[in-house]
């Protein structure tokens, strides 16, 4: 069987290239999109080439940049101007194929092999869309073209900004092996810091462990990621419009300032509990696994999850155990930079655990109570009902994603 061929296509520097558009000048100073500079609270969402000049990196506050750089332009972010040119740019990828995935707002696969007759190689078409993006949108993209998915993707992280990078059977050894593990897109700080530990330091590394080994150390997860840095990989390339059957529904707020008091914590959890419960009513599913996220100003990462008695769609039980797991990984009065909440392990009926025959709508008036306020948000939008905390104090979030 002849091998697929994907793109995965990146904006560079989306959110300062975007802002750029309508503000040539923006593109002749450093420049960076994020929170208030004002007061200097808030975070770096994303910076222009000039400002990259000067080490400034995505996520630090805006009071670090400006302290790199003290001449940095700081624009706010316009969440809708993006999510425009995304379908704009997406639009133009599915001219190629209707095989196209985004993947975030800026990044999208597409799966070609079907087009390369119509188009040419996965290279023209890479740096076909390459051009066409720069002059029909006024952003540059990278590309990376592959057989995987995950190559693909390391690809068009490889060069940038505005490059095609082609990773074959035969190059992709000499290309991505040197590169440190944590430099592939499935391993998080915690596994890279445990195959560091453990002398595996490139991907290269990795890819030449044997295979139990892998396991042992890692588990599962840790053997598929084995698997994709060999090119073992068929994940395909989902077609546009497609909607994936989550296996998880979460919601993370980075805040525009760190939170210490308990009040602001709980009010935060409060709101970012009630997005993933409606969601979770909306997919009509129960949920039998709550997890918690939080990360603290230098992003360091702790969480925790548990699996109830009971699958639920209620927010205020979703709230009340992500609290309880939280006070079990965060000290009071510990600075909280994000938040996630999320729920996973999906049933399509109500289920106890603790006695299936038992009826589970033991508490309908409270779930009928959020549906109710789940068809009012429907109706007149998502801020217009809350519970009583959601409000009570001014809004916690500047950047929300799911
Ligand atoms: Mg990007």
């Amino acid at each position: 069987m002849n091998d697929r061929v994907i793109l995965h296509c990146d904006c560079n520097s989306f959110f300062a290239s975007a802002e750029s558009i309508d503000h040539p000048e923006y593109k002749t100073v450093p420049m960076a999109v994020g929170g208030d500079p004002k007061t200097r609270h808030g975070i770096v969402l994303a910076k222009n080439e000039l400002a990259k000049k000067y080490n400034i990196q995505t996520a630090e506050t805006i009071w670090s940049a400006m302290k790199k750089c003290p001449g940095l332009l700081v624009v706010p972010p316009h969440y809708e101007l993006y999510s425009k040119l995304s379908r704009k740019i997406n639009a133009i990828y599915q001219e190629y194929t209707d095989l196209v995935e985004p993947f975030s707002v800026d990044e999208s696969w597409l799966d070609v092999t079907a087009s390369q007759k119509l188009f040419g190689s996965g290279r023209e078409i890479a740096d076909t869309l390459r051009k066409r993006i720069e002059e029909e949108i006024g952003v540059t993209i990278s590309v990376g073209v592959s057989f995987t998915k995950t190559f693909a993707k390391m690809g068009s992280d490889y060069k940038k900004p505005n490059a095609t990078t082609v990773i074959t059977r035969e190059n992709f050894r000499e290309i991505l092996w040197p590169l440190p593990v944590e430099d592939m897109m499935f391993i998080g700080k915690n596994s890279a810091k445990m195959y560091h530990d453990r002398g595996i330091h490139t991907i290269g590394d990795l890819a030449k462990l044997d295979k139990d080994y892998v396991e042992r150390i890692s588990g599962k997860s840790g053997l598929d990621v084995w698997r994709k840095v060999n090119g073992i990989e068929d994940d395909p390339v989902m077609p546009a419009g497609y909607e994936y059957e989550a296996k998880s529904i979460s919601h993370m707020v980075t805040f525009d300032h760190n939170l210490t008091d308990p009040e602001e914590i709980r009010t935060g959890a409060l709101k970012i509990a009630d997005e993933v419960g409606s969601r979770l009513r909306k997919s009509g599913k129960y949920a039998f696994v709550v997890y918690v996220q939080w990360k603290d100003p230098d992003l360091k990462v702790k969480q925790k999850q548990r699996k109830l008695h009971d699958s639920t769609n209620r927010t205020k039980e979703i709230y009340t155990v992500a609290m309880k797991l939280l006070s079990e990984i965060h000290r009071p009065y510990e600075p909280v930079r994000m938040l996630t909440v999320g729920v996973s392990d999906f049933t399509d009926v109500p289920v106890s655990q603790a006695n299936l025959f038992e009826d589970p709508h033991t508490d309908e008036k409270q779930e009928k109570l959020e549906q109710t306020m789940d068809q009012i948000r429907a109706r007149f939008g998502k801020n217009v009902v809350g519970f009583a905390r959601t409000g009570k104090k001014k809004d916690t979030g500047n950047r929300e994603e799911s």
